[in-house]
Order: C-alpha cells, then sequence, then structure tokens
C-alpha cells in the first residue's frame, strides 16, 4: 500500500509540473529561437523568396556573433526612394517575444506577396528592413545586456570604449540607409512609447518640435483601422510617475517616453534627433509567453497595428537631390522648418539624402520650408505644400559653388 502512495505522489508531481511548464493549457513549452535558429530562419526565408529578399550584415557582436538584416522590397538590393523603414528585436536579450513577433512579421510578408494584393502592394512601394536581433549575445543567454553586461538601450550617446559594437554597427547601418520610420520592439510593460526619452514633457514642459506628427503615428499604431493593439486586454491604461508624484494617464496605449520614466541614450531618441527617423518604442507583453498560442495571440494583436503604420510611411515629402548633369548627390543635408504657432518645442530634425541621392521625410499635411545643404554646393530653399496624405515628390538640384 505504501508503494502505491509513492506512485500516486510521482504522478501528481509530474502533472503539477507538465501543466506548469505548459503554460496551463496542456501544450508544450514554447522553444523560443536562439541566434542560431534566427541565422537558419533567414537563409530560409531569402532561399524560397529571393526576388523580394536580401540578407545584410549589420555588424558584429562583442563576442563576434553577426547581426543580420533581411531586406523585404521589390528590389532588396537598390535603396530607389521608397520609404526605408527599420524593425528592430531583440536590443534586450531576454524580451524573446520582441523577436518572435518579427520573425512571424517576416513570414507573414514573404508569405502574403504572392496571396495578398495589399502586402504585395505595400512591399512593392516600400523598402523594409528587419533585424531581429540586435543582441544576439543577450538572446544567446537571456540576458537583457550585451555580453560586457551594458544595457544597448542606455549607449546610444556613448563615445569611444565605452560605444559596444552592437550600437555602433546599427548607427553605422542606419546611416547608409536613412530609415525615415521605425519601430523597437520590447517585453516589460504593454504601450506605445514615444519620443522623447530624456525629457518629461509632463514634468518639463517641452514638447518635441514635431509632437502632432509623432502622435499621429503613435496613434496610427494602437488605434488605426486594421490595427489592434488596444485589443489586448493588458494594454496600459495609466502609470505611476514617482518623480511627477500622480498617476499619468495613456492616450489610446501611447505615451511620451518620459514621462514614464527618464532615460538617456536611448534608440528612439538617437534615431529621431541624430538621423530624423521617427522611431517608436512598443511594449508588446508585460512578459513572454511560454506557449505557441500566446506567442501568435501577441503577435496577432501587433500585426495590423505594423501594417498601418508602414502605410503611413507614405506621408510627406520625398526625392531626389542631383547636380546639373542630373548625377545624385548624397549626403545632403535636409532641414524642414514651419510656423509652429510658438509652441515650447525642442530637437532640431535633420536628415540626409542616401547613396542614391533620394531623401525621405514624413510630414503632415501644411507647408514647410526645406533647405538642402552640403559643403561645395550653393545651398537652396524651397517652399512646399502639402495637401493631402499622399508623397509630395520634390527633386533637387544643387549647383556647384
Ligand atoms: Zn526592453
Amino acid at each position: 500500500m505504501k508503494i502505491f502512495y509513492k506512485y500516486i505522489i510521482v504522478y501528481l508531481l509530474m502533472l503539477i509540473i507538465s501543466c506548469s511548464g505548459g503554460g496551463g493549457s496542456g501544450e508544450s513549452y514554447y522553444q523560443y529561437h536562439t541566434p542560431e535558429d534566427i541565422d537558419i530562419f533567414l537563409d530560409e526565408i531569402k532561399l524560397n523568396y529571393p526576388d523580394i529578399t536580401a540578407i545584410e550584415t549589420v555588424g558584429y557582436s562583442e563576442t563576434g556573433r553577426v547581426i543580420k538584416a533581411l531586406v523585404i522590397s521589390d528590389n532588396p538590393g537598390t535603396l530607389e526612394g521608397e520609404p526605408a523603414v527599420r524593425l528592430t528585436g531583440g536590443i534586450h536579450g531576454n524580451e524573446m517575444m520582441s523577436v518572435e513577433l518579427l520573425i512571424r512579421f517576416i513570414e507573414y510578408l514573404t508569405y502574403g506577396y504572392s496571396t495578398s494584393p495589399d502586402i504585395k502592394n505595400l512591399v512593392d512601394t516600400r523598402y523594409i528592413c528587419i533585424i531581429p536581433v540586435l543582441n544576439p549575445d543577450g538572446l544567446a543567454v537571456k540576458s537583457r545586456y550585451n555580453r560586457n553586461g551594458v544595457d544597448l538601450n542606455r549607449n546610444f550617446n556613448a563615445t569611444g570604449t565605452s560605444l559596444q559594437k552592437e550600437t555602433e554597427a546599427l548607427q553605422n547601418f542606419s546611416s547608409s540607409k536613412q530609415f525615415c520610420l521605425s519601430i523597437t520592439y520590447h517585453t516589460g510593460a504593454v504601450l506605445v512609447n514615444m519620443p522623447f526619452d530624456y525629457k518629461s514633457k509632463l514634468i518639463d514642459g517641452i514638447f518635441p518640435v514635431e509632437n502632432n506628427l509623432i502622435n499621429s503615428f503613435a496613434l496610427t499604431y494602437t488605434d488605426a483601422t486594421e490595427s489592434n493593439f488596444l485589443a489586448n486586454p493588458d494594454v496600459y491604461n495609466y502609470i505611476y510617475n514617482s518623480n511627477y508624484g500622480d498617476y499619468i494617464f495613456l492616450n489610446k496605449g501611447t505615451i511620451n517616453g518620459g514621462d514614464w520614466y527618464v532615460a538617456l541614450g536611448t534608440l528612439q531618441d538617437w534615431s529621431y534627433l541624430q538621423t530624423g527617423c521617427l522611431d517608436l518604442t512598443v511594449e508588446v507583453a508585460k512578459r513572454n509567453p511560454t506557449s505557441e498560442a500566446g506567442v501568435q495571440q501577441i503577435f496577432m494583436y501587433n500585426r495590423g497595428s505594423l501594417i498601418e503604420y508602414i502605410k503611413k510611411a507614405d506621408e510627406g515629402i520625398y526625392g531626389r537631390v542631383t547636380d546639373s548633369e542630373g548625377t545624385p548627390i548624397s549626403n545632403v543635408e535636409v532641414t524642414v522648418t514651419w510656423d509652429d504657432g510658438g509652441e515650447t518645442t525642442t530637437g532640431d530634425i535633420k536628415i540626409k539624402t542616401d547613396s542614391n541621392g533620394y531623401y525621405n521625410r514624413i510630414l503632415l499635411a501644411g507647408t514647410y520650408n526645406l533647405t538642402f545643404s552640403k559643403e561645395g554646393y550653393t545651398s537652396q530653399t524651397t517652399s512646399k505644400t502639402i495637401t493631402t496624405s499622399e508623397r509630395s515628390l520634390l527633386n533637387i538640384q544643387l549647383v556647384p559653388l
């Protein structure tokens, strides 16, 4: 009889272990992709969809792991003046859901290219660059930090030896592509965090120079027609800010980063202030799901939002800067100014032309002054009114000094 009870206890223990491992739903424990799995996955995608994908090397991690990007576009090897969009996961290696979300989105776009006219149109008219994992060393050991114990999302203002290889790689890669729109995925909360992180709107009373534009793009992610972000029951409605001494309510899942908590050296602030690329920090889950169904559910809360957001990359001004003989000029600085009605704002946003002379500036409808300048050429300032949400074309010829 004693032996019989022992068997019962062992059986019950096994039952408890199997339930907790399967997220309580009886499914097998979800196996997150390792850095090596991701390399194999990207190679397979490239093999299956060679016409619309290209694998590029962003750089190398501190231990020498390669950081890869997958470009999805109709001519993935060429910058053609299409809006360049960057999607990044795994900047914190223990936030595996951010990586899985992008893996699923890659599958969705590549498979959908031949089955959905909408996806084909989106891919044909955008340059979509997906970096599933920026911190492969962290992902390998499920750590927030890189191999040197550095939080990469606080490293973007660093200089000299403090600048980590992963950070520098993304900075150089981004400069070569001149992205105009971006998202960086995280877990730990469920909300959309907008520029800036280094100052609080509420406490400092200072607004980003393009506050309306930033709000408009963030709300597109959470609340446009196809967006499903707010369907997630875990979306934050408010947070408590101890410096503010009170609760702050989110606007349909969106919040200024500095109102949540102030952070210096984030990718979001660097992208926007140094390269003119609007980057949102999207927190997709409080914690990594433990089941396949849980991972898929989080993906579905973000898939339509991502499509709507990438569609919106079409708003603004674009064009090509050439000399009088039609030769494209790269690295031309494009500064946009307008009458902001005397708001207290900060941030002088500048963009540059890419290696093919193209520029893309996301803007809301309005009248803007654009100044094009590069050493050795006479600067040129032009006024342009954008009346619809379509891209406005403005080609420029610069005259050498
Ligand atoms: Zn994170």
